[in-house]
């Protein structure tokens, strides 16, 4: 993927997309390749992911983390989408970017873009077809389907069975003979091997 001069910024509502993509039966994102297939075609200059309350989601945080995207979190009761279009809007403001990618299919998002487009920004949004609001789709400068892109931005997954509990788990790496896999409640019992 070659990349522009255009500066490309991302925008990931997280609950939207995790909860539209379950729905097309993606049980973990790749959330590296999902900022690369929102921000390619741009020179990347930020990519966030919006998620509420993450206190009690440490391993997501350090995973997110390590995927190169700065986590935006919401603290609990407030909105994930005020604090994205807050964010959204502002960098439109300032010139943080040429091209704001949002990631979701909310209809809510509609009058920020229209917004952004009035400050001379270029909007793209990505989401899952089914998941996509009409009229989102209809404002936006580009329409990123994310459907195309599952093997891109998802983890293939592996069925096994917990060593201890004799569970049948799924797992995101191909599991090793020898090697043994817990579920996630096992797991806390042998917090050196892999888990789920
Ligand atoms: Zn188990």
């Amino acid at each position: 993927m070659s990349q522009g001069l255009l500066r490309g910024m991302a925008f990931i509502d997280f609950p939207n997309i995790t909860s539209s993509g379950m729905g097309l039966g993606i049980r973990r994102l790749n959330f590296a390749g999902l900022a690369k297939v929102l921000t390619s075609d741009t020179t990347p200059v930020g990519c966030a992911a919006y998620i509420a309350d993450i206190g009690s989601r440490q391993e997501l945080f350090r995973e997110l983390d390590r995927s190169g995207l700065k986590v935006e979190a919401v603290s609990p009761g407030k909105s994930v989408d005020g604090r994205l279009i807050f964010d959204l809007i502002v960098g439109a403001y300032r010139d943080f970017y040429d091209v704001g990618i949002l990631a979701s299919g909310d209809r809510d998002y509609v009058r920020v873009v229209q917004e952004a487009k009035r400050l001379k920004k270029t909007i793209w949004v990505a989401s899952f077809s089914s998941s996509i609001a009409h009229s989102l789709k209809s404002c936006a400068d580009k329409f990123i389907d994310l459907d195309k892109y599952v093997s891109e931005i998802s983890f293939q997954m592996y069925p096994t069975i917990c060593v201890d509990c004799r569970k049948s788990i799924e797992v995101p790496f191909k599991p090793i003979s020898g090697r043994p896999v817990y579920c996630r409640d096992c797991y806390k019992k042998h917090p050196k091997t892999k888990s789920i």
